[in-house]
């Protein structure tokens, strides 16, 4: 059982919003303030692969996440590990509210798929998300340690729980106004 399949106890004090399938979650490692993740409380491997009888629910949260970062942060990048070199291995997807971009260090590993299979990753802004074929080796959490890289953020991710209980904090306000 992966820690996901256990949010409701092991992440409770950083979970912003809950509905009846689905956790949003301040990331306990952020890169910035506002980076959240949306997770499925039931497991499930990838958000690809998931039921489509979910998909309502998911894409309805997707744009209150969206439309609340950008209105309170940025507009957010959206970024999965579909499968490929997860560091948990249940579904979760990031929003990461930065101008910011890494998509000529995705360029470099991956091609964009026209079709979307698994594995893959999956990276853009809502409206522009594209699923990319990984084609060269890749580290586990890839795009956040990419991210973490180029937003100057420490690497290990123990040094970026630091600002996280203050961060998850201010998120929680905004939301809950
Ligand atoms: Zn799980």
């Amino acid at each position: 059982m992966d820690i996901f399949c256990q949010a409701e106890t092991v992440l409770k004090d950083v979970i912003i919003h809950r509905t009846d399938n689905f956790f949003v979650v301040h990331d306990g490692f952020p890169l910035v303030e506002g980076h959240l993740f949306l997770i499925p409380k039931f497991h499930q491997d990838c958000f690809l692969n998931m039921h489509k009888k979910y998909l309502r629910e998911y894409e309805a949260l997707i744009k209150m996440i969206v439309a609340f970062l950008r209105d309170q942060y940025q507009d957010p990048v959206l970024f999965e590990h579909g499968i490929i070199a997860q560091t948990i291995p249940h579904a979760h997807l990031h929003f990461l509210p930065t101008s910011k971009s890494i998509l000529n260090v995705i360029k470099q590993v991956a091609i964009p798929m026209r079709k979307p299979k698994t594995p893959y990753l999956l990276y853009g802004k809502q409206g522009k998300i594209t699923y990319y074929n990984v084609v060269n080796q890749i580290e586990p959490g890839f795009l956040h340690k990419t991210f973490a890289e180029t937003l100057r953020r420490p690497i290990i991710a123990k040094e970026r729980a630091i600002d996280a209980k203050k961060w998850m904090k201010n998120v929680k306000d905004k939301w809950d106004k």
